[in-house]
């Protein structure tokens, strides 16, 4: 069984916040990882003289920002832990608290060197829990005779940070190296990653200590993505969907696709939902195809689970004709997400 992994979750912070700020009613927002931490922290804010409520709603990234439940509760301080700002709202104050992990991360990317023997210019990314461990990395890579790139926009908090769906500092260097490898759990950021660059991923996990490729699960998703479109590309009537979460809703952008499918003799009705799932979108049955303004990562990773294809942006860019699937595949997906 994996040994639970502790995180730096700021206490003395979250004490000196309430204090300074005067709050006496916080709520706390932790990801599903750190939920467990919840209990334990609201000692903390009890402590520090504020009445603490954990959300225990799921949150999946910064853009599930709880404002509204914060507002309903009358909550004066939101407490966002896990992920770092990526939007701004004057609602309710918010901080964040970004919980990097304390865990080493040599020895998984030392088992990665195998597996990167036949590159020699490599692109490194990573998440907010494990950036401050970048430079390290970056060290023992060049030691192995590699060289690397971190690539650094501006759009995210640190450079080589990657969010679900903001690769850009990685394809801002992906032209310059043949491969990537990826410091962190689980695959989700590292099949993004792929999707972005379209370069071959090596994952580092330091809570597991192990390194693997994961071209062939990426592969297997490119083909369905082919597959979705081309399903799509015969639908006669589509749902547009606008995400309610904070920093996911897009409504503009689903007008305009709106009127474009319209433009080209196709019906199609805006839906708003919070979560988006095959149980909500199967309460359509006469919608063909739905295109998902909201999170990107809903149409790609869930989508053996949707009954009907679930178009990202892009992938209605290639629908409209805009944009052609050799380009999506050529320039990857999320490079108009934010
Ligand atoms: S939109 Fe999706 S991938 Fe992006 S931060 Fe939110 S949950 Fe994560």
């Amino acid at each position: 069984m994996r040994k639970r992994t502790s995180f730096y979750l700021e206490e003395e912070m979250l004490k000196n916040e309430i204090d300074k700020r005067d709050a006496k009613r916080v709520l706390i927002q932790l990801p599903e990882g750190l939920k467990a931490e919840g209990p334990r922290l609201a000692t903390i804010v009890e402590k520090a003289g504020a009445l603490p409520i954990i959300s225990a709603d799921p949150c999946y990234g910064a853009c599930d920002l709880a404002t509204q439940e914060a507002e309903t509760l009358r909550a004066d301080l939101l407490v966002h832990f896990g992920h770092t700002q990526v939007t701004t709202q004057p609602r309710v104050p918010t901080i964040y608290i970004e919980a990097k992990a304390v865990v080493n991360v040599k020895e998984a990317v030392n088992k990665a060197l195998p597996h990167l023997k036949d590159w020699k210019s490599l692109g490194l990314a990573t998440t907010v829990q494990h950036i401050d461990m970048l430079s390290e990395a970056r060290e023992g890579l060049i030691k192995a005779g590699k060289s690397v790139a971190i690539g650094d926009t501006g759009k995210l908090n640190y450079a080589g940070q990657v969010i679900g769906c903001n690769f850009s500092n990685a394809k801002a260097v992906a032209k310059d190296v043949e491969a990537f490898l990826f410091i962190g759990g689980g695959k989700f950021h590292a099949i993004g990653l792929a999707l972005a660059t379209l370069k071959p991923v090596i994952v580092a996990d330091p809570y597991e200590k192990r390194a693997y490729a994961i071209d062939d699960e990426v592969q297997k998703i490119i083909k369905q993505r082919w597959a979705t479109i081309y399903e799509a590309k015969n639908a006669e009537k589509f749902g547009v969907l606008i995400g309610l979460k904070s920093g996911q809703e897009r409504f503009d952008e689903a007008l305009q696709i709106k009127e474009k499918l319209e433009k080209k003799k196709k019906g199609a009705t805006l839906f708003a939902l919070r979560e988006i799932t095959p149980e909500a979108l199967m309460q359509f049955p006469t919608v063909d195809a739905f295109v998902n303004t909201a999170c990107p990562r809903i149409s790609l990773d869930d989508a053996s689970k949707f009954l009907k294809p679930v178009l990202t942006l892009e992938e209605t860019s290639v629908i409209l004709g805009e944009m052609s699937w050799e380009k999506l595949c050529k320039e990857g997906w999320f490079g108009n997400e934010t």
